[in-house]
């Protein structure tokens, strides 16, 4: 589809996407937008980086009645950071029209959600847990949601919302349309839309697994405990315009912070744990540009639409290679070109063999590869560590570390 006009929609909606630079619909926008505006349940695979968020917000806003003030959409999500995403591009393509959309979930003031609900809101966005909160309370009125959205399925899943989700579903006892999007299809999703949709269309891209091919990927193999230093080489020798650098967990995610804060500027972090309002203003300031430099956890990054993130870099490597995907995929988006590098000590090689067996790609390395990396590739054999130093080249690897300096 070459233009937004080969869809039938509100001028005020084609405005709206004129103005925030959207001249085609994606793929995914392409396929799902008319089937929803026939009125049929659908179920998308599509990860973030594929334009879901507008596949459903462009419908949605343009069905809305911006005469009645009850809600009439609602969009489930797993965590505040994409509710609030969620609702910015709601805002922006409802915006002419005047639609009225609103982020709710935990850790905000109760009594300002309530308010806000009492305003009138039409499309509302919510994560599970504050969402029943109000329903509980019978402080939220769904009895006119005409389009129910569950985002991020999968992961909704397997942060343990299974039974939330179910329930929610069950409080939509009049007719209504349903919209799954997940990235992958796990057997529980399945049961949901077997059980809750009613004969749905399924959009499925072929990119689930597909990794832009605008996306580098190089491997850097060091030992466990030059980590902090081979990184700082190669952030120094990359030199980001933006990056994310991803660890596993939230200790060292903050360890990691403090240790590159000492030597770059612009270095701040992201996960789970911190306040929500914390989470807020560093999305704020990272999505800006006012961090160059944001250490996570997958949990704080996922899903989250950076556009500007020119390199992700993983100092450990997730054991699952679905999850070096999702993190890979916070560069190159929306096709722009992007790098990934990641740090490989002898103890990840397993992890590293699962995710270029994923990817169907041969490992490109930074510096020396593991010792007889070759024959280990396609064995079960611990590697070696590489020759010499060790460290990949260009990582400047001093041999004792650099004494701290103060941020200057
Ligand atoms: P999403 O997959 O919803 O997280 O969207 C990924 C990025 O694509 C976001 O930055 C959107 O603003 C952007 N985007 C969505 N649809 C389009 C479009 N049709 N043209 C250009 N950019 C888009």
């Amino acid at each position: 589809m070459e233009s937004f006009t080969e869809l039938t929609l509100e001028p005020s909606i084609r405005d709206a996407l004129k103005k925030m630079g959207y001249e085609k619909p994606s793929p995914i926008q392409a396929q799902a937008i008319p089937l929803i505006q026939e009125g049929h349940d659908v179920i998308a695979l599509a990860k973030t980086g594929s334009g879901k968020t507008a596949a459903c917000a462009i419908p949605v806003c343009d069905r809305v009645d911006v005469s009645r003030t009850d809600i009439q959409a609602l969009i489930v999500v797993p965590t505040r950071e994409l509710a609030l995403q969620y609702a910015t591009e709601t805002q922006k393509i409802g915006k002419l029209r005047g639609v009225k959309a609103y982020a709710m979930f935990g850790g905000e003031d109760y009594s300002l959600q309530r308010a806000k609900l009492s305003h009138g809101v039409q499309v509302l966005i919510a994560t599970p847990g504050r969402l029943i909160d109000f329903i509980y309370k019978r402080e939220v009125d769904l009895s006119e949601v005409a389009t129910l959205i569950l985002d991020e399925a999968d992961e909704m899943l397997s942060m343990g919302f299974y039974d939330d989700i179910d329930f929610i579903i069950q409080c939509l006892i009049h007719e209504h349309q349903t919209l799954l999007f997940s990235a992958t299809m796990p057997q529980q999703i399945r049961k949901i839309a077997q059980h809750h949709m009613k004969t749905p269309r399924e959009v499925v891209f072929e990119q689930k697994e597909r990794i832009p091919d605008t996306i580098s990927h190089r491997f850097g193999f060091c030992q466990h405990h030059d980590r902090d230093e081979v990184l700082l080489g190669m952030l120094k020798k990359h030199s980001p315009k933006q990056a994310i650098v991803f660890c596993k967990s939230r200790v060292q995610v903050e360890q990691l912070s403090r240790s590159l804060g000492r030597n770059l500027r612009e270095v701040d972090y992201l996960h789970g744990g911190l306040s929500q309002e914390a989470r807020r203003s560093i999305t704020g300031k990272f999505r800006s540009g006012r961090i160059r430099f944001l250490v996570a956890t997958d949990v704080a990054a996922r899903g989250l639409d950076f556009s500007g993130v020119t390199h992700v870099f993983m100092y450990q490597l997730p054991e699952d290679p679905e999850t070096y995907i999702h993190r890979a995929g916070r560069t190159g988006r929306m096709e722009r070109s992007g790098e990934v590098l990641s740090l490989v000590t002898s103890r990840e090689i397993g992890a590293l063999k699962r995710i270029l067996e994923l990817m169907k790609k041969e490992a490109i390395w930074e510096g020396d590869p593991p010792r007889n990396w070759d024959s280990i590739k396609d064995s079960k054999a611990p590697p070696k560590p590489p020759r010499g130093r060790g460290g990949p080249k260009g990582s400047s690897r001093p041999r004792r570390r650099p004494p701290s300096k103060p941020k200057s």
